[in-house]
């Protein structure tokens, strides 16, 4: 055996203390670790300055150019000299403030950090000024005085030239392609959750915005502007909140989505008080229940906003802040575990149909509107499991999907009786938006008046009978135990229109024009259909007229028409989205301009109302947006399905 010789004993090495700007250069790549963190801070000054628009121009994933324009209370002119400064803020004075920090920013840190790894330039005006500001900064310092400039309300930060001093980093980016991606998905994110600020992001020399949202009450529009209808159509409403100091503390509210939703990746939006944070553990616990609840259901959308106590949130964790520590986390999650898994399974058995023949007695219990508005009672989801495999659709007090559900929303009256229909059919079935019908009292005092009117033995029949044929274009013969029946479909499907209508108020799906239409040649279409003498060409003039005042009238209305309607009018005039009053059912397009027509008119009239009820504004709208659902032969087969089925 040979001895190695001994290893030459070494010196340990020197400690010696950086030098400031390395330092420096140091803490800013762990602040802004990509281009996406860049933006992530800069947007959160925008939101901390109390913007209601925030735009981001990107170029080169981020890497040339990312400018962030926001129209806040902008940056005092004697501030600017400081303004990148490392830890100079106007959100943090003394550290017992952090634990009830609101704004998104406390460090005053990522300004200075980004002046150390790319070029600065701000431009701002504060109220009151006559003009603005701009100037550069380079490592934390004004690279000159301020110079006078004029400028639009807030301010715009341009990073230019990111990481230019350090090539490594440069070089792993520009070699990925996703940062733009990343930048997208930011945007996104917070668009849905800051519903009251508009958001745009867009790649330098693009024509169109990959995100634009316009602030909207309803998230759910929001989702739907920004994630796309296929995502908002399969989303179903979540509440929750504990109280109790001896285990948590929190108010959670959110949408996920249904077992329609097709999704390879999940995606997960999670606001913790308003701040845009990760975690993994109620990520993976809520992936799990999906696999549970939904076997054959794709990776799910979820967008969760859960507010805490702020001392109970570090949110001083991360140096990107992207993570947050909890107090009972544990319990957190698994409360949000045990929400999600109630509301899917009720989804889940509301919308299992299979073509079996009926048990005699109900075992199913029904699910109502109400119990999607669950709070978190673990003990009282349990009981209500079913294996999958043994929930038969077939139960009639199961209101989902029945058209004695749209047509009468108390289904408690009937819980218990036999069922005596044999078959439920799939094909029509599609997940309605069952959450939230309107908020708005007076829409609600229609949908009692409707209740209160209803027939409950004609409903009966509804309810019970099977469909045998259409005796000729307007009636459809049916059968209830040994009577027949002749029913005018064309008079229920006004009816279901109309309802419909008043149950979706506030909360429509929308169908897309492919190609936005100019109000004012829709309503001159109709205008020409309607005057029959088609040699006169004097009226042309009137006609212009009226087309012009109907288009202004609409624009005047347009946010209403969307809150209301999803009824989507740009600013130049174009008319871009209808509601789905019934799913799977498309307008006869044919008619749009006659609709359009109409709306203005209607609109002209509501006007004159002062101060109206939300009843006396919509009413004559309701009417209107009812008539695209006028019977044809689409809607016939349609409603002759829902029903009979
Ligand atoms: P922090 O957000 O942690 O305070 P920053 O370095 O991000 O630190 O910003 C420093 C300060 O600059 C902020 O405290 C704020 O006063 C001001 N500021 C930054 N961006 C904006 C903006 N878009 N509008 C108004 N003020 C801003
Ligand atoms: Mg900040």
């Amino acid at each position: 055996m040979e001895i190695e010789p001994a290893e030459e004993v070494k010196e340990p090495p020197r400690i010696h203390r950086l030098d400031e700007p390395v330092v420096n250069r140091i803490a800013a790549g762990e602040v802004i670790q990509r281009p996406v963190s860049a933006v992530k801070e800069l947007v959160e000054n925008s939101l901390d300055a109390s913007s209601t628009s925030i735009s981001v121009l990107v170029k080169d994933g981020g890497l040339k150019l990312i400018q962030v324009s926001d129209d806040g209370h902008g940056i005092r002119y004697e501030d600017l000299p400081i303004l990148c400064e490392r830890h100079t803020t106007s959100k943090l004075s003394k550290y017992e403030d952090l634990q009830s920090i609101k704004s998104m920013g406390f460090r005053g840190e990522a300004l200075a950090s980004m002046t150390y790894v790319g070029h600065v330039t701000v431009t701002t005006i504060t109220r009151g000024q006559l003009h603005g500001y701009r100037v550069s900064y380079r490592d934390g310092v004004m690279e000159n005085e301020p110079k006078a400039c004029a400028a639009v309300k807030g301010t715009q930060i341009v990073i230019e030239n990111l990481f230019y001093n350090m090539i490594a980093r440069r070089k792993t980016l520009q070699n990925s392609a996703d940062d733009y991606t990343k930048i997208v998905d930011l945007l996104s994110r917070f668009a849905i959750h800051h519903i009251d600020v508009s958001f745009s992001c867009r790649k330098h020399g693009a024509a169109r915005a990959d995100v634009h949202s316009v602030a909207t009450p309803s998230r759910l529009n929001a989702i739907r502007s920004v994630y796309g209808l296929l995502v908002a159509q399969n989303l179903i409403k979540i509440e929750a909140s504990d109280h109790d100091p001896s285990s948590s503390v929190f108010e959670m509210d959110g949408f996920i989505s249904n077992s329609n939703y097709v999704a390879k990746k999940t995606t997960m939006v999670l606001f913790i008080n308003d701040r845009l944070v990760e975690c993994t553990a109620l990520k993976r616990a809520l992936e799990v229940v999906y696999v549970a609840t939904l076997p054959k259901a794709s990776k799910p959308f979820i967008y969760m906003s859960i507010t805490l106590p702020p001392e109970h949130v570090d949110v001083n964790v991360h140096p990107t802040k992207r993570e947050v520590s909890l107090l009972n986390q544990e319990v957190i999650v698994e409360k949000m575990q045990s929400v999600v898994e109630s509301v899917l399974r009720n989804s889940n058995e509301s919308r299992t149909f299979q073509e079996q023949t009926v048990e005699a007695t109900p075992s199913v219990p029904s699910v109502t509107n109400n119990d999607l508005h669950l709070s978190p009672s673990p003990s009282g989801s349990k009981s209500q499991r079913v294996p999958v495999n043994k929930i038969v659709r077939t139960d009639s007090s199961d209101p989902a999907g029945r058209m004695h559900a749209y047509l009468y929303k108390n289904p408690q009256k009937y819980l218990g009786r036999d069922s005596s229909l044999t078959t439920v059919r799939s094909s029509v079935r599609q997940r309605r938006n069952l959450k939230e019908t309107a908020d708005l009292t007076s829409i609600q005092e229609l949908i009692n008046d409707i209740d209160s009117k209803c027939h409950s033995d004609l409903l009966d029949i509804v309810r019970q009978s099977t469909y045998v044929g259409m005796a000729d274009d307007v009636f459809a013969l049916l059968q209830h135990n040994t009577h027949l029946y002749l029913a005018n479909v064309v008079n229920l499907s006004k009816e279901l229109m109309y309802q419909q209508v008043l149950r979706r108020f506030a909360h429509f799906n929308a169908i897309q024009l492919s190609e936005p239409a100019p109000l004012q040649e829709l309503i001159m279409l109709a205008l020409k259909e309607e005057d029959l003498d088609l040699e006169s060409n004097e009226n042309d003039e009137l006609k212009k007229k009226i087309a012009e005042m109907n288009t202004q009238l609409l624009k005047q209305k347009s946010e209403m028409l969307e809150e209301y309607f999803c009824i989507f009018i740009d600013s130049d005039g174009n008319l871009s989205r209808l509601p789905i009053l019934l799913d799977q059912y498309t307008p006869d397009m044919d008619r749009v301009p006659e609709f359009v027509l109409c709306l203005g008119n209607d609109v002209g009239e509501i006007s004159l109302y002062v101060q109206g009820s939300a009843n006396g504004v919509a009413w004559p709208i309701i009417q209107r947006v009812r008539l695209m659902g006028r019977p044809c032969e689409q809607i016939k087969s349609l409603i002759v399905a829902f029903i009979f089925s």
